[in-house]
């Protein structure tokens, strides 16, 4: 590290050079219980600890809670409204098209990843997913990689050769908890060779899709978890844990999904496909959700606004509908890349477009999602006692602050 390099400043925020390794973890859909229930199991020790003798405190998210943004917004310490990714999918009304928004060209700030490593420091970032590695590592010198093409890194792209070999795990399935397993021993495996200034982990939520809070399931995920934080623990880091979003189960008494074909209502109020749902949950990897999440924006024609979100409000299971400038003043989003109005759903209730498009054959268990109010709560755990008064509304993108400003000595 430089010498005189005291701390940086990025999107307005000041950050105190790192005086041990820092490792931020995102915990891919950890609603709070997921820790709570585990520790009261005794399969999460650490975490226990953390808990009782430590920092552990609730977070906000940024609604949408879906994955893209809230891991942009920690990594960058500022919403969506600064940092432009506001779904892991969007209407990019300039190209007229539909797309992932997983191209660093829709990302309006840097990364304090970026930030730290052009000011000397060593910086390490680990995802399960690919789709979120060229956000993350978008300008930034160092070590990037994902456990899903782990096996296809090089030194010039990934800054490092042969990731799935350095980490000797089998290269994991996309659809499994090995994939999240994978980045945490590849984050022991860089803690005891390079021992990064910083580290991002961030997982992938598949168990939380499929297994609530207190399940065998459950705490076996956050066991095998628990045994790497303590790993870092004992190398020295400075690990604090949050995560992008909580999860609830989206199903009736029966365990049938409750779900809103929004694109259907719209079609028989306003005629065919004269209104465009969009749904930021959907990605390439939909099998354990369907595409199916408690948010959704609306782009209408113009003049409808007011009457459509009425009429929405209306049905049953309908948290919540705003007009984009008030959507957007409320969750901190960008305007130009919302619709004309935001709609969010009920905790155990999902908003997909029609009945037609969704495929739900790949549901092996009952729905359980995520991206409304009801999933905005989140951990935010370390490993260290803070200066954080009782009363202060935390975010999620406050990780790398308490990380960095806010330990006691
Ligand atoms: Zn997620």
């Amino acid at each position: 590290m430089s010498a005189t390099v005291t701390s940086i400043t990025l999107n307005g925020r000041t950050y105190r050079w790192p005086q041990a390794p820092v490792v931020v973890v995102c915990v891919d859909g950890c609603e709070p219980d997921y820790v709570t229930r585990a520790a009261a199991a005794g399969a999460a020790p650490w975490l226990a600890g953390v808990v009782a003798t430590q920092t552990s405190r609730l977070a906000d998210a940024v609604v949408p809670t879906f994955t893209n943004p809230n891991n942009l917004s920690i990594v960058t310490g500022v919403p969506p409204a600064v940092h432009g990714i506001c779904g892991n999918y969007f209407w990019d009304r300039d190209a007229d098209a539909e797309v992932m928004m997983n191209d660093p060209k829709y990302l309006r700030c840097g990364t304090l990843l970026a930030a730290f490593a052009q000011a000397g420091a060593s910086v390490a970032v680990v995802t399960a997913k690919d789709k979120l590695r060229r956000l993350l590592g978008h300008d930034m010198q160092g070590i990037c990689f994902s456990s899903e093409k782990a096996d296809q890194t090089t030194k010039a792209e990934h800054g490092i050769d042969d990731a799935l070999g350095f980490v000797g795990l089998p290269l994991p399935d996309v659809y499994s908890a090995a994939l999240s397993e994978f980045v945490f021993a590849a984050g022991v495996k860089l803690m005891e060779s390079m021992r990064p200034d910083v580290m991002y982990l961030s997982t992938t939520d598949y168990v939380q899709h499929k297994h609530a809070p207190g399940t065998p399931e459950a705490n076996a995920f956050y066991r095998m978890m628990d045994g790497y934080l303590a790993r870092l623990d004992a190398l020295g880091a400075i690990v604090a844990l949050t995560a992008d979003h909580g999860m609830n189960a989206k199903t009736d008494g029966a365990g049938a999904p409750r779900i809103v074909y929004l694109q259907d209502h719209l079609d028989t109020w306003l005629g065919p496909a004269t209104a465009r749902v969009i749904l930021p949950i959907t990605d390439p990897y939909v099998v354990h959700h369907g595409a199916l999440g408690s948010f959704a924006t609306v782009y209408l024609p113009a003049g409808a606004e007011a009457g459509v979100a009425k009429r929405l409000a209306d049905l049953a299971g309908i948290e919540l509908v705003l007009e984009r400038a008030e959507a957007c003043r409320r969750f901190e989003l960008p305007p130009d890349r919302m619709g004309d109005l935001v709609v969010v759903s009920e905790r155990h209730t999902v908003v997909g477009t029609a009945a037609a498009r969704h495929d739900l054959s790949g549901l092996d268990a009952p729905l359980r999602s995520h991206g409304g109010l009801s999933e905005q709560q989140v951990p935010l755990l370390l490993n260290r006692r803070t200066r954080l008064s009782a009363d202060a509304r935390l975010r999620n993108f406050d990780a790398f602050d308490v990380a960095l400003n806010r330990v006691s000595g």
